[in-house]
């Protein structure tokens, strides 16, 4: 699998990148995990508009799910070869009509479905293209899911939004590589069920024994090196910050 960070901010855009959104592919299939703040633009850095095969929601706070307004414009209005057809969207339930809303002025209540698929999330497995997908319910305000991605033997989770989960540990379990955010400073934010620090996602790679640890959602006002300092105090294995633009193979 091919991992690409396309903006890894958390919760607003930075300087240097937009909000979440990771391309995997492999065997030619493209799913993108989440399309926040600005992920649009950057996604054509890497591949051409039109190529996405599938899109996965975590949940449907702006900085996960915003650019699909965009998005939607790109499908239903292309200039050359007409509407697109409507691509798999997982999302939590109610995505279609919380876009509909935030777009404003769609030609019907129904036109976001005539070029993306909704598929409700739900706890679960599911075979999509290439790849076999785990997915889980994770702590957080809102409905949001943490996902597995596997392919060929290797293993791709994402945390997506998260405080402290059981959960998380199924969904990273033994993962080659471990996408997981640390959002808030251990020791100044405390807020449970919310986001993790970089000490709580180094202690859930541990736990889980991924193989490589990325730390992501990192928002501007947060200091990513010390969350990753704090998260390597507990996990001795390979850790980083996510960058946009950076490339992995799972
Ligand atoms: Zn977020
Ligand atoms: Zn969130």
């Amino acid at each position: 699998m091919k991992l690409t960070v396309v903006g890894c901010s958390g919760s607003f855009p930075s300087a240097e990148s937009a909000c979440s959104s990771y391309l995997v592919e492999a065997d030619g299939f493209r799913l993108l995990l989440d399309m926040g703040n600005g992920a649009l633009g950057e996604l054509q850095r890497h591949i051409g508009l039109y190529d996405l095969d599938a899109i996965f929601l975590s949940h449907l706070h702006a900085d996960h799910c915003i650019d699909m307004c965009g998005y939607f414009v790109a499908r239903y209005y292309r200039h050359e070869g007409g509407r697109c057809d409507a691509i798999p969207v997982y999302a939590p339930e109610g995505a279609e009509q919380r876009l509909t809303t935030a777009y404003a002025d769609t030609p019907s209540p129904t036109s976001m479905s005539e070029v993306f698929d909704f598929r409700t999330l739900t706890t679960g497995g599911f075979e999509l293209g290439p790849f076999t997908i785990r997915t889980a319910r994770v702590c957080h305000p809102v409905e949001a899911y943490g996902i597995r991605v596997e392919h060929e033997g290797r293993v791709l989770a994402y945390s997506g939004d998260t405080g402290v989960c059981d959960a998380l540990h199924d969904l990273a379990d033994g993962a080659d590589l471990f996408l997981c955010e640390a959002s808030f400073t251990h020791g100044k934010e405390d807020i449970p069920e919310l986001h993790l620090n970089g000490r709580e996602a180094g202690a859930h790679a541990t736990r889980a024994r991924v193989g490589r640890l990325v730390l992501t959602h990192v928002p501007p006002w947060t200091d990513g090196e010390r969350n990753l300092a704090d998260a390597r105090e507990v996990y001795g294995g390979p850790a980083e910050l996510a960058k946009a633009g950076a490339v992995y193979e799972v």
